[in-house]
């Protein structure tokens, strides 16, 4: 009992939270505890892939699937405890556009009486497996974060990147959680709004930015700060390559010797470098940047363990200032 006690403790323990909101979840985990004990000896008896099926007992958490654990890690600031999330792409080693999914996703899909997923061909795993699996309790909410931010298949993916789409899933994932769980709804509202508060430094470091470098040249290997940048206000070059690189194409002739040129006649302030997105090409601009000393920006696509979304992005944006800031 004591190993299975210390489990469900660290399972809490493993999300980060800002300290409001890491308080209310203490008290949440105390008073939900005896209900999370039964589904993690459930769990336990069963091995993964049962925990979801535990949790449809009375009292017990919420089953929440995401398939990026940006979306995720969202989920469990605003449930809490009330909620048990699954986060499919979490690796920030691997390229999620090459992703595929196994039938243990599709597990944890029928028991979710939540599912949050990006959309705009991001994961389109995601709606093949939800348009063939069936609600394992007959009530599943889905959260599509392109649908909230009016983007579509062959619009730039990347749409945690924009400042608007976090504040819009959260308040999506408010919603959904207080219609299924009516009894937790006010715990609901006020961790929506501690979240949409802790999101302020990072729209003010984006506006400090704007301020002090709207207009100046970047580049990046591949698309994924593109919204974030739009939003600074910098002047993205070379696109196509970037686009060729997402989707695993060849880029032109053309495109690559303008892409070098930028970066050895130093006609960009910063290299932005998707690190989980490298191949050999993407790997030979960053060199090139090297020698040219035109600083780098490593960006990922998927949120790195120990991080929450806001610290990641504002570990970015700090980065980026740090890079802009060379001469
Ligand atoms: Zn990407």
């Amino acid at each position: 009992m004591s190993a299975i006690t210390a489990a469900g403790l660290m399972s809490v323990r493993t999300v980060r939270l800002p300290g409001r909101l890491a308080q209310a979840a203490a008290a949440l985990k105390r008073a939900a505890m005896p209900a999370m004990a039964a589904c993690l000896v459930l769990g336990a008896l069963l091995g993964p892939g049962a925990t979801a099926q535990a949790a449809d007992a009375p009292g017990a958490a919420l089953p929440v699937v995401a398939a990026e654990n940006f979306y995720g890690g969202v989920v469990k600031q605003i449930g809490g405890a009330y909620v048990s999330v699954t986060s499919i792409l979490s690796n920030p080693d691997q390229d999620p556009h090459l992703f595929e999914a196994s039938p243990k996703t599709a597990r944890a899909l029928q028991h979710a009486r939540l599912v949050v997923y990006n959309g705009a061909d991001y994961d389109p795993w995601m709606t093949k497996l939800l348009a063939a699996s069936s609600s394992g309790s007959g009530q599943r909410a889905i959260v599509v974060a392109a649908d909230l931010v009016g983007k579509k298949a062959g619009d730039n993916p990347h749409l945690w990147y924009d400042p608007r789409t976090m504040p819009a899933v959260a308040r999506a994932v408010s919603a959904a959680l207080g219609a299924a769980d009516p009894a937790h709804k006010s715990v609901y509202d006020a961790n929506l709004a501690a979240f949409l508060g802790s999101l302020k430094p990072i729209d003010d470091k984006v506006a400090a930015l704007r301020a002090q470098y709207k207009g100046q040249p970047v580049t990046a290997t591949e698309p994924v700060f593109g919204y974030m940048s739009d939003a600074i206000g910098l002047d993205m070059r070379n696109l196509r390559f970037q686009m060729a690189a997402m989707n695993d194409t060849e880029a032109s002739a053309s495109d690559i010797a303008a892409f070098e040129r930028d970066l050895r006649e130093r006609r960009v302030r910063v290299l932005i470098y998707n690190s989980q997105a490298t191949e050999t090409l993407t790997r030979r601009m960053l060199g090139l940047a090297q020698q040219s000393k035109v600083p780098a920006l490593s960006v990922t696509e998927t949120q790195p363990a120990g991080v929450d979304f806001q610290q990641w992005m504002l570990g970015q944006l700090d980065a980026l200032a740090k890079a802009l800031a060379q001469k």
